[in-house]
């Protein structure tokens, strides 16, 4: 009995022993997953710097609108610039086939006659309104003051079939922009459809048609010399070729409508080498009747049943 007494005693004592070891056990073990948890949640809440989208589109978004139909651009982010506007001018209605679109533009003619042949450029109504929608981008930003603008910018493209030419898109290529000047980026206009040609730019200008309706010295030497990727191949713009018909620019100010210039090339060039050889820049020539530099013409707008 004594030995059982005692083996008794020993087999408490051992399951004394075995209690506190499965209680140390379960013990560590808590501490473990309780550790476990604090290195979850940390590294699960821990403040990582914002990193920026590497999809444009998603940046230009996430910048938010100015108001409902305005995006917020950024002056520095050209590609989120471009990807933002581009799906912006995607959603513009054609006003004719939507009876309560905010814009209801008709369409619009401008006729030039460069190197002895005639191009009768046709805007649609739609092509209108995706430019009025420019210009709000452009005027409506934030903490602009009363003449100014965020400048914007597009290329228009279109097909020619003899004398008619119709505008048949308005591209918006990768630009900054600080205060009232533009810095275009060597641009990927992506693939033309078959017999798309650029034949044209459109940007706005601050202030009003009679300060600022013309063509500036930056905007000249652009002219010259700006390249861009079209249909899968650069290109100096200025030089005619398969996908180059450069025929008009248009300027528009905060505070006005189209100012259109034919796109002469032999004229610009030879302006832009007088403003290099003999400064001050003669610009307003540009549109002063009786001038050799005078490249201005005006737009007509067509009868609503034409449309
Ligand atoms: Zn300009």
């Amino acid at each position: 009995m004594v030995f059982a007494d005692g083996d008794l005693v020993m087999r408490r004592v051992r399951s004394g022993q075995r209690a506190s070891q499965w209680g140390r056990a379960l013990l560590v073990c808590a501490l473990y997953a309780l550790g476990l948890g604090a290195v979850v949640i940390g590294l699960t809440h821990k403040k990582r710097p914002v990193t920026p989208s590497v999809h444009p589109l998603d940046r230009a978004r996430a910048r938010g609108m100015v108001d409902d139909l305005v995006p917020r651009i950024d002056p520095q982010d050209a590609f989120a610039n471009a990807a933002i506007l581009n799906a912006l001018l995607d959603e513009v209605p054609h006003p004719r086939l939507q009876a309560d679109a905010g814009c209801q533009a008709r369409a619009r003619i401008i006729a030039v006659q460069l190197d002895g042949r005639l191009s009768r450029v046709r805007f649609s109504g739609r092509q209108v309104c995706q430019l009025k929608r420019l210009k709000e981008v452009s005027v409506r930003q934030e903490g602009l003051g009363q003449d100014e603008v965020a400048e914007v910018a597009a290329f228009l493209l279109g097909k020619r079939l003899d004398s008619d030419v119709d505008v048949t898109r308005v591209v918006v290529p990768p630009f900054r922009f600080s205060g009232d000047s533009l810095d275009f980026l060597a641009a990927d206009l992506g693939p033309l459809s078959a017999g798309e040609q650029l034949i044209g730019t459109y940007h706005t200008h601050p202030g009003t048609e009679l300060t600022q309706g013309v063509l500036s010295d930056t905007d000249l030497a652009y002219m010259v010399s700006g390249q861009a990727q079209l249909g899968g191949s650069g290109r100096p713009l200025n030089e005619p070729g398969p996908h180059t018909d450069w025929l008009l620019d248009i300027v528009e100010p905060k505070r006005g409508d189209w100012n259109a210039y034919a796109h002469d090339r032999r004229r610009l060039g030879e302006l832009f080498a007088r403003c290099q050889s003999r400064p001050p820049c003669p610009l307003n020539e540009l549109r002063l009747g009786g001038s050799d530099y005078n490249l201005f013409v005006r737009f007509y707008e067509e009868p609503l049943d034409e449309e």
